[in-house]
């Protein structure tokens, strides 16, 4: 993979149209002591070792001999995710996913032909255990699973390379919540497994599908209706928001036939895109969203055609599952968020640092004032670990157990507010960098493209701040 460079060229010269070079006054030697200076972009930069915030804030939350067990795989997956998953990430987002709707006897495979960059960073995310090791009981001895913390601060690394990710990931740690507390023994054999499966070849990709064309916000408005045929519950009808879109399994929302009107009487199912004995399960893709966002992940509209879906809990609870899958998704999603802003954060700091104009380095000039926290690194060490601080603990509350170990009184709130915190901010993040960054406005190899895009839509994704739909 060739290395993508950011910058006009190598220092001191620029390559000039129809030859030979231009000097070039733009760039110089950092200064020394310059703590981004070291860098040239924000790619090719091992993401762990280049946060100086990180381990200091995992510290505050692990003990020792945790935070020994993940320091190795940190820094691994901070290389990784620095070099060859920024990498691909960026021929992602040039070349966008296609929908082959039809084979050619023209029958319906709604078949999403996405870039193979996103197909291996999506393996290696998984493989790498990000959400296997949110189930494996017997991973830390006396700890059982991996700490949120600990996968939180796994999720940032992979959020500054391709804040897609994040809604994969986000959207697995969500299905496995809902069936561990909510499906009967059953599904949960059938379909955990493949969910948490750290094996490309056995894993189910998941798609968490609430909103129609009558409304997202408005949930209680669904018209998919499922009916019964003897054991098997039928689903037919069209969702018009889809992330993931092309996933294995849906969890989706349906009202069973004669149920009640609004929220109450929607159920929640699991619907597999092919049914047991492999045949296809009536789920077509109608078309892929043209999204201002994120590129990477697949976005889509969906016709559920009798698709065979199997029921998960109370019928007349299915509303509540989707907004305790919600609050998980929305917490996944904020972490995402927070690798958006750390991203913006690194291009704009290191671009500063190499930046010389007026004499100096950019990183120095009072015209850059409102950027000064931005690339000082004292400024960054003190306000990044405090304010890091701050949103762990809330993230912590949120969803995990408190430091001695009771669970938050109310679980509900933490995420709602930890997303609206994060996601809302990660366009701002990535706002006063554009400036430092784009004096001319020209994203092309910024780095910033695809973080500003995807911070803009973070928040629309996961619906209303105050919580998805009221209880009507
Ligand atoms: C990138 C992206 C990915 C998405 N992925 C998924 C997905 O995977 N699965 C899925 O189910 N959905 C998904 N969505 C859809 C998303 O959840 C909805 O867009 C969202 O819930 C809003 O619903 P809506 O689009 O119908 O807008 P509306 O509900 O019509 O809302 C429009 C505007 O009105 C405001 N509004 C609505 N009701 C109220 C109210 N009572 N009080 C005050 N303001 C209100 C909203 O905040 C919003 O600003 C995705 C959206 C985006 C942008």
């Amino acid at each position: 993979m060739s290395e993508v460079s950011t910058g006009p060229g190598e220092a001191g010269v620029r390559p000039r149209p129809g030859g030979g070079q231009y000097p070039d006054y733009r760039l110089g030697e950092p200064e020394s002591g310059s703590f981004y200076g070291r860098y040239e972009s924000g790619r090719g930069v091992d993401y762990y070792e280049a946060d100086p915030n990180l381990r200091p804030v995992l510290e505050g939350h692990l003990d020792g001999e945790t935070l020994g067990w993940a320091e190795e795989r940190l820094g691994a997956l901070g290389e990784r995710a620095g070099h060859e998953i920024s990498h691909r990430a960026d021929a992602t987002d040039e070349a966008n996913h296609q929908l082959v709707r039809y084979d050619r006897f023209g029958r319906d495979i709604s078949e999403v032909r996405c870039h193979p960059n996103w197909k291996s960073n999506l393996n290696e995310v998984f493989d790498f255990g990000l959400v296997g090791w949110n189930h494996d009981e017997g991973l830390l001895g006396r700890y059982g699973r991996a700490p949120v913390p600990l996968l939180t601060a796994f999720d940032y690394l992979v959020g500054q390379a391709e804040a897609s990710l994040c809604c994969p990931l986000e959207l697995a740690h969500g299905t496995v919540a809902v069936l561990e507390k909510f499906a009967g023994p059953d599904l949960r054999e059938r379909f955990l497994g493949p969910v948490v499966s750290t094996e490309a070849a056995d894993r189910m990709q998941v798609a968490q599908v609430a909103t129609e064309v009558t409304g997202g916000s408005d949930v209680g408005s669904t018209r998919t209706v499922a009916r019964r045929d003897g054991e098997r519950w039928l689903l037919s009808g069209e969702k018009w928001f889809a992330s993931n879109v092309d996933a294995d399994l849906i969890v989706t929302l349906a009202r069973p036939e004669g149920g009640a009107e609004g929220t109450r009487g929607l159920a929640m199912f699991v619907v597999p895109r092919r049914r047991e004995d492999g045949e296809p399960n009536g789920i077509s893709i109608r078309r892929l969203k043209d999204k201002i966002g994120t590129i990477g992940v697949p976005t889509g509209e969906l016709i559920l055609s009798e698709a065979e879906g199997f029921l998960v809990g109370d019928p007349q609870e299915g509303f509540r599952y989707m907004a305790e899958m919600l609050n998980h998704t929305r917490y996944w999603n904020a972490v995402g968020s927070l690798g958006i802003m750390r991203r913006s954060y690194l291009e704009a700091a290191v671009y500063a640092a190499r930046r010389r104009s007026f004499g100096t380095s950019s990183e120095h000039l009072p015209a850059r004032a409102p950027h000064r926290a931005l690339v000082d690194p004292d400024t960054d060490r003190l306000h990044k670990h405090h304010d890091r601080h701050r949103a762990g603990r809330q993230l912590r509350g949120a969803r995990g157990r408190r430091r001695d170990g009771s669970r938050p009184r109310c679980p509900g709130r933490g995420p709602r507010a930890a997303r609206r915190r994060r996601a809302l901010p990660a366009d701002r993040a990535a706002e006063p960098a554009l400036p430092t960054l784009l004096p001319r406005g020209l994203p092309g190899g910024s780095g910033v493209g695809s973080p500003e895009r995807g911070g803009r839509v973070g928040g629309a994704r996961e619906g209303l701040p105050i919580g998805r739909g009221s209880d009507r």
